[in-house]
């Protein structure tokens, strides 16, 4: 195919901008993007793509080529999140409490480009592109999509997704093959004592002190038991609710908190933490309930499209400036629920650190700033992975 991708990118780079402050400028929840689903549907439409809702306001647009071929999905979301943000630009969040914190605005605008260019080659095209614009990301939107037949109609044969990446410097690009975003499973323990008055703590079983001897095991369990290197488990307590009185001792206590496996044998994780908190809390005269639901599964990118991956992205910022540093991570992404539907893919990073315009603050945090250099960056690395993939350069 003949195509100057790079010319193409610069033809929109303030359209690119444009979108992306004006959905930075109008942030909505998770399940509620629907002025975000609705310019994303607009946009498709225009281009003549097959456009359809899943997972409202979820919104997929489908691009058949004029020639045979495989069929790539490219995913980007739509989401923001609950925080206000603390930026002063001219195009920040005009929904109080609601920010794009994460850059999911970038990446809705970055694919939106990259339908826009990969559409005026549609004659030329060999094979299909599906262009996904998923709701709910920072909670687990991908379910939903995938009950819907997101991957139905046609189903992708590889799903490529980028994200932008403060950590990582403006200009390098990160990528692992393998596990790269760990599993996270919630778990919801309650501790079954027998209430009592404190001054006859004898009459009683207290959960609180059960709930103490459970933190110390739970925590020398993921310290002492799995390699950090081989087997990376993280297991931390965010709640711990019982009592209402100071001078008793509680019936019961719950305790939520969360398991993450950067590794596939979180099932043994978790099967040894229920057989640990049961022993610690039937020791301590209590019973136990323990609830484990997942959150999301463990992302593993696929060594083929990652060795693809490298080398596009090679081409476009050079090798030196591909890294695997800081890119894995005990922190998760629903990407990996369609990547488990069998369907092998990728996830990389473009890095968009950059201290002289203050783009170095952490994801979620209420002064993440974007430098919207990273947008062209994304829209010519997407660009570009689907034509190689799709034989087309
Ligand atoms: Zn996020
Ligand atoms: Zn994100």
């Amino acid at each position: 195919m003949q195509i100057d991708i790079k010319k193409e990118v610069a033809a929109l780079t303030a359209e690119t901008i444009a979108t992306r402050r004006d959905i930075h400028a109008h942030p909505e929840l998770g399940f509620h993007e629907f002025r975000t689903g609705k310019l994303v549907e607009t946009r498709l439409k225009a281009l003549g793509l097959r456009v359809r809702r899943c997972a409202d306001p979820g919104v997929i647009g489908v691009l058949e080529g004029g020639k045979p071929g495989k069929t790539v999905m490219l995913r980007a979301e739509l989401d923001a999140l609950p925080l206000t943000e603390k930026n002063d630009l001219p195009f920040c969040s005009q929904n109080p409490g609601v920010m794009h914190a994460c850059g999911h605005d970038c990446h809705a605008a970055i694919q939106l480009s990259v339908a826009k260019i990969l559409t005026a080659h549609r004659e030329e095209l060999p094979g299909t592109v599906v262009f996904l614009f998923q709701p709910n990301e920072e909670d687990i939107g991908a379910p939903q999509m995938i009950a819907e037949g997101a991957l139905k109609d046609p189903r992708p044969d590889a799903i490529f997704d980028m994200h932008v990446w403060s950590p990582i410097p403006i200009g390098k690009v990160g990528m692992v093959s393998g596990p790269d975003c760990a599993s996270s499973y919630y778990f919801k323990l309650t501790i079954h004592g027998k209430g009592t008055a404190a001054y006859i703590p004898d009459q009683g079983i207290s959960p609180i002190d059960a709930a103490g001897h459970v933190l110390n095991a739970i925590n020398a369990m993921q310290t002492l038991e799995y390699s950090t290197l081989n087997q990376p488990t993280l297991i931390t307590v965010g709640t711990i609710h019982a009592g209402d009185y100071m001078i008793n001792i509680p019936d019961d206590l719950t305790m939520e908190g969360s398991i993450r496996c950067l590794h596939s044998n979180e099932k043994a994780v978790h099967e040894r933490f229920t057989e640990l908190v049961t022993a610690v809390c039937t020791a301590c005269r209590c019973s136990c309930d323990v609830d484990i639901t997942c959150g999301n599964n463990m992302l593993e990118n696929d060594p083929d499209l990652y060795s693809m991956a490298h080398s596009v992205a090679s081409e476009v910022v050079g090798k030196e400036n591909i890294t695997d540093k800081g890119v894995r991570e005990m922190g998760g992404d629903d990407l990996a629920e369609f990547f488990r539907e069998g369907i092998p893919g990728i996830y990389y990073l473009a890095g968009m650190g950059n201290p002289a315009k203050h783009t170095t603050a952490p994801h979620h945090s209420r002064n993440f700033r974007v430098d919207e250099d990273v947008l062209d960056l994304g829209v010519e690395l997407q660009t570009r992975m689907t034509l190689r993939y799709l034989g087309a350069i």
